[in-house]
């Protein structure tokens, strides 16, 4: 396994045991745009990792515990050569180091760094889920990922294109627009 790093983009160039990964990233709390530009950059920099795509900022409406501000949300498509653990971990690291406190479930958070897929591969741990398992249900998902991805197949076979179909079809896509700020 190897890779090397493109002074310039700081990007890793990663070869065999390499994995493409989605990243969805959400953030209510402060400063959003920052915190998710912070989140980026961190991500970017591990040395077994390449950011390939982000996708525009969506604004999106809270969906769970309501009494909260409105989410900035984005997708990124990555390529790594960590496990799907270690990515997880070294997810959660961001998220403590960017100042995230658990105190509410799906509450305020200056940052949630969710891995929505990890190629093709099915996980079912107490710790870990892929496909993420509410992401098909999430419009703040969905469209940004069928932004940089509609054709991209996933493990049940369906492309993200007919993955957004079906989920407007059941009308209970939060409130969700491109965020212009
Ligand atoms: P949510 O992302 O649904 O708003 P949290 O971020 O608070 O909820 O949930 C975090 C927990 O979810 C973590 O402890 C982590 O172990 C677990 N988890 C399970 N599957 C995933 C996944 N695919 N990506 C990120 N966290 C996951
Ligand atoms: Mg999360």
């Amino acid at each position: 396994m190897w890779w090397w790093r493109s002074g310039e983009e700081g990007a890793g160039e990663v070869s065999e045991g390499c994995h493409h990964a989605f990243i969805g990233m959400g953030s209510n709390l402060g400063d959003r745009r920052t915190f998710l530009k912070e989140a980026s950059l961190e991500i970017g920099s591990h040395p077994q990792l390449r950011v390939i795509r982000l996708s525009s900022l969506y604004e999106t409406e809270p969906v769970g515990y309501l009494d909260q501000g409105w989410f900035l949300n984005q997708v990124m498509e990555i390529e790594t050569t960590l496990t799907p653990e270690e990515l997880l971990t070294f997810l959660q690291g961001i998220e403590n180091k960017l100042g995230r406190k658990r105190l509410i479930r799906w509450g305020p958070r200056v940052i949630d760094l969710d891995i929505l897929l990890y190629g093709n591969r099915t996980i079912e741990t107490p710790k870990l889920i892929i496909p993420h398992p509410r992401m098909y249900e999430r419009g703040f998902v969905m469209i940004p990922l069928q932004e940089i991805a509609p054709d991209l197949v996933h493990p049940d076979g369906k492309t993200t294109r007919e993955h957004l179909d079906m989920l407007m079809k059941t009308e209970k896509v939060e409130k969700i627009r491109l965020f212009q700020g």
